[in-house]
């Protein structure tokens, strides 16, 4: 059976990657979402499992040390990590498998897979990022400004992937990224 395609989806904590996400997720049944572990607190209406792996920082570092992650970084004081098993699983499976994560993370995605598709989704402005961070109100005003910080260094990088993807509308956006998927599928 043919194999799933890894893509990597980065882009601004506040920029939409989640509400494309799930759109994608309705859109496109061949398409899953990794679920990454991360030390940071389960955020209101979060659950364990669905968004994330809520972990303490002893359970990452074993997860480390017994070479259970594809991919880990730290950001903005929490660390976050992609399991490896899941995704070799779906990707023997023939699903195509998304993995939503920070720069760094990108960086080691790239070197170990240099044949995923990796799209950087950008805000339309850096005011409306800094207006939805702010609007959204889960983070203290000193977290989010080190994400805005980390958000300008990564938008810095946006040139290193495949596709950048504004998010203008998450409609419009996602179908966007779906055609991108699409094409690259197509011309395999
Ligand atoms: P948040 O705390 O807003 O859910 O996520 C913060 C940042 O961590 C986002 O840019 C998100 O894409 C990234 N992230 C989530 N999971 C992972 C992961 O498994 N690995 C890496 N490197 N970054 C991740």
């Amino acid at each position: 059976m043919r194999k799933g395609l890894l893509i990597v989806f980065t882009g601004a904590s506040g920029v939409g990657k989640g509400t494309i996400m799930k759109k994608l997720l309705a859109a496109n049944p061949n398409i899953r979402l990794s679920v990454s572990a991360t030390t940071r607190a389960p955020r209101e209406g979060e659950q364990n499992g669905r968004e994330y792996y809520f972990v303490t920082r002893r359970e990452f570092d074993d997860l480390i040390a017994n070479g259970g992650f594809l991919e880990y970084a730290e950001y903005v004081g929490n660390c976050y990590g992609t399991p490896s098993e899941p995704v070799f699983r779906m990707l023997d499976e023939g699903l195509d498998v998304i993995l939503e994560i920070e720069l760094k993370g990108f960086f080691q995605i790239k070197e170990a897979y240099p044949e995923c598709l990796s799209i950087f989704v950008a805000p339309p402005s850096f005011e409306e990022l800094q207006a939805r961070l702010e609007g959204r109100g889960t983070e203290t005003p000193e977290v989010i400004a080190e994400r805005l910080k980390t958000a300008r260094e990564e938008l810095a990088h946006h040139h290193l992937f495949d596709y950048v993807v504004v998010n203008d509308d998450a409609e419009r956006a996602a179908n966007e990224v779906l055609s991108i998927i699409s094409d690259r599928k197509n011309k395999e």
